[in-house]
């Protein structure tokens, strides 16, 4: 019953085949990444207003690359398929990354795609807060134009996104970190394979005195409508050398840049209270990967 204005199901093989597909239904026309999100709203009863699905699996935007500068992902690249990066097992750097995928459950890994899961602009997943911490660019291609942008100008509150009607993301890219670099993500989850109560994660650079040359802090999960940065907690870390006592305070700082909504899975207090537990833990998971 969701689906119930469809009128065409599209499987262009070029830019231009999506243009096309996308002008002619314009806000009512949905690119289809591996569906797992979709298929949620379809079940809910909201997409009662789509006309035509964009099925982008025959474009050729699957598949990764590392090079010395970092990695390149294909947006339609599914979660299994990026497990399989061998940069994943030993990159500290990439460490956020690698943490992230150990939660979504398998069924989901086959099908999710890079593409989908930040396109959804949704705060409760996981591998957009890692993306976040790991400075994420994005190529966006629509109308014969492409464009860069970061991660932060995709994400335009709750569930929506900066995309204009008939542009893709085809490729999400990963700068390497100068100097040595380590990342860590960690999710508190009420059960397993549910979406976070809240997660965090953070990207740290030090040089050869051990002080913080580079810090990345992002939170998702219910702590506002987009996945976030915390620059109160990044400006306490940058320019010093790292203890202890430094990351406590750092992590209590996160608390001035998020929003934490109440839910089914958690008040507020206890998002806020959270969120500033596993920021430090994350540092120190960052930490003991630089060591
Ligand atoms: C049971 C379950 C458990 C889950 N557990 C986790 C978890 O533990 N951690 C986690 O992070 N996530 C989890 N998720 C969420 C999952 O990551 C997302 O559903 C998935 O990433 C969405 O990707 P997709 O390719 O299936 O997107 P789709 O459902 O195809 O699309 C999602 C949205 O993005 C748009 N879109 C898709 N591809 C593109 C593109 N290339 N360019 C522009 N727009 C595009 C679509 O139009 C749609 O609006 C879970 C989901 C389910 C159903």
């Amino acid at each position: 019953m969701a689906l119930v204005k469809l009128k065409e199901f599209c499987i262009p093989e070029s830019p231009g085949q999506v243009s096309a597909c996308a002008a002619k239904y314009g806000d009512n026309a949905l690119i289809l990444g591996g569906g797992s999100f979709i298929h949620g709203l379809e079940a809910r009863g909201l997409l009662s207003e789509v006309e035509a699905l964009i099925d982008i699996r025959k474009l050729g935007l699957a598949g990764m690359a590392a090079t010395g500068e970092g990695v390149r992902i294909g947006a339609m690249t599914t979660f299994a398929e990026l497990e399989k990066l061998p940069e994943l097992a030993s990159a500290a750097w990439l460490g956020a990354l690698k943490d992230a995928l150990t939660y979504p459950p398998m069924q989901i890994k086959n099908v999710a795609t890079v593409g989908g899961c930040i396109a959804a602009s949704c705060p409760f997943f996981d591998i957009p807060t890692a993306f976040l911490a790991l400075d994420a660019k994005l190529t966006v291609s629509g109308a014969g134009a492409k464009r860069e942008i970061g991660l932060a100008e995709l994400f335009a509150g709750l569930f929506e996104n900066s995309l204009e009607p008939g542009e893709l993301i085809t490729e999400v890219r990963l700068a390497k970190p100068a100097g040595r670099a380590a990342s860590a993500f960690i999710k508190l989850e009420g059960t397993a394979n549910d979406l976070a109560i809240v997660n965090a994660a953070v990207r740290i650079s030090v040089d050869a005195a051990g002080v913080c040359q580079e810090v990345r802090i992002a939170l998702g999960g219910g702590v506002g409508d987009s996945v976030v940065r915390s620059a109160s907690a990044e400006k306490l870390l940058l320019g010093q050398k790292l203890s202890a006592d430094l990351i406590q305070h750092a992590a209590e700082a996160v608390g001035q840049d998020i929003s934490p909504m109440e839910d089914h899975r958690a008040t507020a207090a206890y998002r806020l209270a959270m969120a500033k537990v596993i920021t430090r833990r994350a540092l120190n998971q960052a930490l003991s990967r630089l060591n």
